[in-house]
C-alpha cells in the first residue's frame, strides 16, 4: 500500500500513475474523486457556501474510478467525466466541496474499500493521514511555487489553453492554503512520511525513487514470510 500526498501540481499523478504502472499495481487519483463531486454541485447549481443541500446531494451521487484498458477513468453518476474535471473551474470548486466532512466521509469510504487488499498506489492530501494510515509507504511530494505554476500552464497548453502564469500563480497559491488549513483532513507532511522535492528531478528519476524504496519494503515483508 503505497500513499503518495501534496500539494497541487507537485507531480503526484504522474508519479503514481507510474509508479502503479511498474509495480503492476492499481492507480488511485483521490483528487479526480473530489473533483467529480465538485462538478456535480456545479451541474446543478448549488453554491458552494450551501453546506447542507451539498451533504444531500453526496447520498444520492455515486463517484468511482475504474482501470479500462489500463486507463483510470473517472465515473459519476455512471457517466465518465476523466476529461470534464481537468478544468480549472472545476479544480477551484473541488477545493471548496473537499472542506465538507460529509463529502470526505463518503469519498474515504470509497477509497478504503478499493484498497482494502492493497497492491495500490493512491495519492491525494490525506492519504496517509487518514485514509491509510498503515500505508506501507508514505510519500510526500513537494516542488517550488514557481515550478508547480509551470507545470500546470503546460498541462493546459497540452488540453489547447493558453494561460498566464499570474492567474495560475493565484489559484494554486489559493488552492494550497485552503487545502493546509482547512479543519477537515488538511494537508500534512507526517513524520513518517518521505518528503522529497520534485522541482529539478525529471519524472524518470522521481518514479525511481518511489519503486526503489518500494521494492526495499516488499523484500523486507518477503524475508519475513
Ligand atoms: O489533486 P487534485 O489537484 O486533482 O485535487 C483537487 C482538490 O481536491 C484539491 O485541491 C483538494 O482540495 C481536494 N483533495 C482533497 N483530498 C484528497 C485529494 C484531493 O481534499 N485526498
Amino acid at each position: 500500500m503505497i500513499a503518495i500526498d501534496g500539494p497541487a501540481a507537485s507531480g503526484k499523478s504522474t508519479t503514481a500513475r507510474l509508479v502503479a504502472e511498474r509495480l503492476g499495481y492499481l492507480h488511485v487519483d483521490t483528487g479526480a474523486m473530489y473533483r467529480a463531486m465538485a462538478l456535480k454541485v456545479l451541474e446543478e447549481g448549488i453554491d458552494f457556501s450551501d453546506t447542507s443541500s451539498i451533504e444531500t446531494l453526496v447520498d444520492s451521487t455515486e463517484v468511482t474510478l475504474k482501470s479500462i484498458n489500463g486507463e483510470l477513468r473517472t465515473f459519476l453518476d455512471g457517466v465518465d467525466v476523466t476529461e470534464k474535471i481537468r478544468s480549472r473551474e472545476v479544480a477551484k470548486a473541488a477545493s471548496s466541496v473537499s472542506t465538507i466532512r460529509r463529502v470526505r466521509e463518503a469519498m474515504v469510504k470509497e477509497q478504503r474499500r478499493m484498497g482494502k487488499d492493497g497492491g495500490i498506489v493512491l495519492e491525494g492530501r490525506d492519504i496517509g493521514s487518514v485514509v491509510f494510515p498503515d500505508a506501507d509507504l508514505k510519500i510526500f511530494l513537494t516542488a517550488g511555487l514557481e515550478k508547480r505554476v509551470r507545470r500546470r500552464q503546460v498541462e493546459l497548453q497540452k488540453q489547447g489553453l493558453q494561460v498566464d502564469l499570474e492567474p495560475l500563480r493565484k489559484e494554486i497559491a489559493d488552492r494550497d492554503r485552503k487545502d493546509a488549513t482547512r479543519d477537515a483532513s488538511p494537508l500534512v507532511k507526517l513524520p513518517d512520511a518521505i518528503e522529497f522535492d520534485t522541482s529539478n528531478l525529471t519524472i524518470e528519476e522521481q518514479v525511481r525513487i518511489v519503486v526503489e524504496k518500494a521494492k526495499e519494503i516488499i523484500r523486507r515483508q518477503n524475508q519475513r514470510l
